[in-house]
């Protein structure tokens, strides 16, 4: 493994204020709400707690630094690209420091933080400085003695609303391309996980953002997160989590100014295992691609589906993999295996867990709380499970792997696309032909083959049906922060 350093167990907590026009400051109405370690249950601080008052403050700062002549909206594109990478090197330089406050707050394992989160944001954040100087328009040859091009121009005041699964990357793929088109931003974090988000707030402003440019606030959804996606001055919004809230932010944006929106929202991806695939591998990979992060992954593989002549085999190796699952301390170097990020996952995983017992699944192995103190689940295997059941149509956000059969390639296709989501999926197969034939067949806005979880800054992410809209990192994801301004003027001679 590479070199790392090791995990600070009691990071000092610098800040828990709200982050308005790079200034730290309490809550209009004096609350606060505690954010919890999900290991140990205890309370690791209070922090600033915002709801609409505070977000009409933000929006206005937003809306001050957007402003034609501000210093943000004159600053050359190419200096936004160097306060980006800039901020990508602060992020770097506090990495340590960055993945153990996550680690406490989230309960992820350090290493993932470390080589999970970190990595991702860091990339990001440099990926997206690329692009600063690089969106841009085209002349067109329109009919007749005009000129005529477009300007790609920020859409204004972006609005961002992020989950709790991975706090530090899901910010990075908000903040990143919103800022490298030249908006100006109001980020909610989920109230699990305020913390890193503020740290790196102070990071925005010692990397020399202008006031105002991006702000952040912590709070309820209900609260803070409505007051975001019903603004009259928020022009665009960004959300990432489940799929019954990313509706109610679409009626919020059609009810108020229609305001533009992306969605990224749940997943219930399939897992497909041909008999031709090396069965090893291919149970390590179903493996990794539904227990990472404790199951709290949108993409989590949760529907493996195996080919009747291996399917035995595949479930007992499946097991035994599960069982070697290193569960425990999330700053211990060796465990694979942390808390759920709180007590409400804690109760809706084990409650699912006993409908998937009563639907007549057989459960493998698991099942219960792990330890008594923290969010601890164990990693949970049910095997024939039946299509039709809730743990094979619901997302569980959690360590519960559902194993199923199918014969025929058809059958394969046909039960993975029998689902209302469409977010990701994976074949695992030796012959070439099937995974052409599935990646095509298969209705999801990505299709790992041989592999999961590869995502890059580079690569655009995002769900088809009730997955999402639109589509987030990469060049496609400037889309959502650009409008297309079309300029057409008479001139006297046309140029041949
Ligand atoms: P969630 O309840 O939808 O929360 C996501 C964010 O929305 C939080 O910041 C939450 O605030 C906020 N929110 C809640 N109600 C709101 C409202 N009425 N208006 C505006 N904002 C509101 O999801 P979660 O439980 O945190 O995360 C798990 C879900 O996210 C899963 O379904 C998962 O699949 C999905 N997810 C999707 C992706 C993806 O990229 N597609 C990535 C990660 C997670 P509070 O938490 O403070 O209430
Ligand atoms: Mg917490």
């Amino acid at each position: 493994m590479a070199q790392f350093p090791p995990p600070i167990e009691s990071p000092e907590i610098k800040y828990t204020k709200l982050f308005i026009n790079n200034e730290w400051v309490n809550s209009v109405s004096g609350k606060t709400f505690p954010t919890i370690n999900p290991c140990t249950e205890e309370k690791i601080c209070d922090v600033q707690e915002g709801d609409k008052a505070d977000v009409d403050k933000a929006v206005a700062a937003a809306k001050k630094a957007f402003s034609l002549g501000s210093e943000w909206r004159k600053m050359d594109a190419s200096k936004r690209g160097l306060l980006l990478n800039k901020l990508a090197n602060l992020i770097e330089r506090d990495a340590q420091y960055l993945a153990s406050l996550e680690t406490l707050d989230n309960g992820k394992p350090y290493l993932a933080s470390y080589f999970g989160d970190l990595d991702v944001t860091i990339k990001v954040y440099r990926y997206y400085a690329g692009w600063t100087d690089k969106n841009h328009g085209k002349v067109i040859p329109i009919d007749g003695e005009y000129f005529c091009f477009t300007r790609h121009e920020p859409v204004g005041v972006c609005g961002a609303i992020i989950p709790w699964n991975f706090p530090l990357a899901m910010q990075a793929c908000k903040l990143a391309p919103a800022l490298a088109c030249g908006n100006t931003v109001v980020l909610k974090t989920a109230e699990q996980t305020p913390l890193s988000a503020l740290y790196v707030a102070s990071l925005i402003k010692e990397a020399g953002f202008p006031p105002g440019v991006v702000n952040v606030i912590s709070g309820y959804g209900p609260t803070a997160g409505a007051a975001i996606s019903e603004h009259m001055d928020v022009d665009k919004v960004a959300f990432t989590g489940s799929t019954e809230v990313g509706q109610r932010i679409m009626m919020a944006a059609a009810q108020s100014n229609l305001k533009r929106i992306t969605l990224e929202l749940g997943g219930k991806s399939p897992v497909i295992v041909f008999a031709d695939a090396d069965i090893d591998t291919a149970v390590e990979t179903a493996h990794f691609a539904l227990f990472m992060n404790m199951g709290q992954v949108c993409t989590a593989g949760s529907r493996v589906y195996v080919e009747d002549s291996i399917y035995d085999e595949f479930v007992k190796k499946s097991v035994e993999r599960v069982k070697r699952r290193a569960v425990g301390s999330p700053w211990q170097p060796t465990t694979e295996h942390g808390p759920q990020v709180d007590r409400e996952q804690f109760d809706k995983i084990l409650g699912l867990i006993e409908q998937g017992k009563q639907s007549g699944a057989k459960l493998m192995c698991g099942g219960k709380r792990w330890g008594d103190k923290g969010y601890f689940i164990e990693p949970t295997v049910f095997a024939d499970v039946d299509q039709n059941s809730v743990i094979a149509r619901e997302e569980i956000f959690g360590p519960v792997q559902q194993i199923m059969r199918f014969k025929t390639i058809d059958e394969a296709i046909e039960k993975a696309n029998d689902t209302k989501y469409g977010l990701a999926s994976a074949v695992l197969t030796k012959n070439m032909e099937t995974a052409m034939k599935m990646s095509s067949a298969i209705k999801a806005g990505t299709v790992w083959i041989n592999t999961y979880h590869v995502l890059a800054g580079a690569a655009p992410f995002g769900g088809y049906r009730m997955s999402g809209q639109g589509r987030e990192m990469g060049e496609y994801g400037l889309r959502n922060y650009t409008e297309v301004k079309t300029v057409t003027m008479k001139i006297s001679e046309k140029n041949s």
